[in-house]
């Protein structure tokens, strides 16, 4: 074990002339490494050292890629600072390794299982959550004010059931519905609202007049077809409809707040609560089940990353990400803009050719986005990240791609598409998302994710309301002064108390019983959820 005043400094690989300082506060000018290397001025922790005199316009080596060139001559024991460091130009899109890497298959992992609530579709809840989609966001006050006295009055009737979830977001109106891009949020509200953890009990609240009307978010086998009478919405057919615009029943049912029943504010809140109780009902029949850890589907993310991100959290992730791919679990990664300056490595790591063109393609659209708004994936990296020690986008990509451990990518879903319930076991996929918590959580569970992990260096409280999410702290430090916020403390491994394979069998015993609904999250305890943010790269009139 390092004591905490030990100069202690972590180097990723062997090419690499730089090393990180892993000490709490960094350490001060004239401090002796136990190389011999003397410290020319403080370091700070998480920052890069330079292990040997590095030439002006010379490459800065960390995971033994360069990260940038000097712009100037760095002593070796000096501090590289970011303004020190010319940034490399994008890896190319042409001409990349095709599935040229074969990693050795990793051998089965048998015998695990969580307690999940098993669905229709074949996938598997981890929480059984009534959530109710809104069309547009108009109706999302009066929604909410439903979802108080539903939990306020009929939750308690019905205990199988965790929560009552409003799917609240910006979108479905004022928008140009018809434009490039504009299927993207559609398919992703929709797919949300399909997620393992809601049980197919689609319930939507609608305004009326919204050009996202339910029928063009939803094919009529999960809601029903609208009735011709104009009383809002029937049921199957053949079946009259509810008075006040309720469905009577049918896969689903759809609220509309301007319906010709509804007189006055109550009466849509009444309509709400009498749908509602319907699908309460019937999710309050579900159990758990014993289930094989295959039915695991785990997005993985990071935000508020740190230079530690890419050496304790990420890679004990990394390595979770291998034990769940070998019991046979779905993993997912995202945050286009952390992969892209990985590219070659991705598609060389892909299973087959076809996949790792689905993630050129993926990369090219996301490049051209970025374009239109003149900017590059250099604009990803946060006055954060900075100030933890991260230089730029390469350097933090690295770190991020981390997450995706080492198995072969079998698969690329783009923004909003659903992962199909019936595909291989052990599967990596790259779902493309942005990098940006919010909407790459958003977007991971519309492609099914029954489980999220979540590695900070900064430290961030995010949670969903949806899915069970699991932080990881990338230092101790941190993992200490948030005990009451993360989860898992991946610091230890700098702190040399910890490896990354011990800190992985941490984690995944952990998703094991969050999933379980044995132990719940620190993010569930305190009841911390982000906003859903739908990805709309379309025109908004
Ligand atoms: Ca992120």
């Amino acid at each position: 074990m390092h004591s905490q005043k030990a100069p202690h400094t972590i180097r990723m690989h062997s090419g690499d002339n730089v090393a990180i300082v892993a000490n709490h506060g960094g350490l001060p000018a004239g401090t002796v490494l136990p190389s011999g290397l003397v410290l020319g001025g403080h370091v700070p922790q998480g920052h890069k050292v330079a292990l040997t005199d590095i030439a002006a316009g010379a490459a800065v080596i960390r995971y033994g890629i360069a990260i940038g060139h000097a712009l100037a001559a760095i002593a070796a024991g000096s501090w590289v600072q970011e303004s020190l460091l010319a940034m490399p130009d994008a890896v190319g899109l042409v001409n990349l390794p095709l599935a040229t890497v074969k990693p050795t298959p990793l051998p089965p992992l048998e015998g695990y299982s969580f307690e999940g609530f098993r669905n229709a579709d074949g996938s598997v809840g981890t929480r059984n959550i009534l959530a109710i989609t809104q069309t547009v966001q108009c109706v999302a006050g009066v929604t909410d004010f439903a979802v108080q006295r539903i939990k306020a009055e009929l939750l308690p009737k019905f205990p199988n059931v965790d929560d009552v979830v409003a799917l609240d977001h910006a979108y479905g109106c004022g928008v140009a519905i018809d434009a490039p891009g504009a299927e993207i949020p559609i398919r992703t509200l929709r797919n949300i609202s399909l997620n393992p953890n809601f049980g197919g009990e689609v319930m939507v609240v609608s305004l009326g007049c919204e050009k996202l009307q339910p029928e063009r978010l939803f094919p009529p086998n999960v809601i029903p077809i609208q009735d011709t009478r104009g009383t809002g919405f029937a049921g199957p057919p053949g079946v009259p409809p509810l008075p006040g615009g309720v469905t009577r029943s049918g896969a689903g049912g759809v609220v509309c707040l301007q319906d010709d029943a509804h007189v006055g504010f109550m009466s849509m809140v009444q309509s709400i609560l009498r749908q509602a109780e319907i699908h309460l009902a019937r999710l309050n029949k579900r159990q758990r089940e014993t289930v094989p850890a295959s039915e695991l589907v785990v997005g993985v993310q990071c935000g508020g990353s740190d230079a530690f991100s890419g050496v304790t959290a990420n890679p004990a992730v990394g390595f979770c990400t291998d034990l769940l791919v070998r019991a046979g679990a779905s993993v997912m990664f995202s945050e286009t803009t952390e992969v892209r300056d990985g590219i070659d490595q991705l598609t060389s790591r892909a299973a087959t050719p076809e996949v790792a063109q689905a993630m050129v393609r993926e990369m090219a659209w996301y490049d051209a986005y970025l374009q239109r708004g003149s900017v590059d994936r250099s604009a990803n990296t946060t006055p954060g990240n900075k100030k933890g020690g991260l230089s730029n986008i390469v350097e933090k990509a690295m770190g991020s791609i981390v997450k995706s451990g080492s198995a072969a990518i079998t698969g690329v879903l783009s923004p909003g598409e659903k992962l199909e319930q019936k595909g291989l076991k052990g599967r990596l996929i790259f779902a493309a998302t942005p990098a940006s918590d919010f909407i790459c959580g958003t977007l991971q569970l519309a492609a099914g994710m029954n489980l999220h992990v979540f590695t900070t260096g900064r430290g961030t409280p995010y949670g969903l309301a949806q899915v069970p999410v699991i932080k990881v702290a990338t230092r101790s430090d941190l993992a200490r002064r948030w005990h009451d916020l993360m989860d898992v403390n991946a610091g230890t491994i700098a702190d040399g108390t910890a490896s990354i394979e011990d800190v992985g069998w941490e984690l995944f015993h952990l998703m094991l019983d969050v999933a379980s609904g044995r132990k719940k999250t620190w993010a569930e305890q305190w009841k911390l959820h982000n906003a859903l943010v739908l990805f709309n790269p379309a025109p908004v009139t």
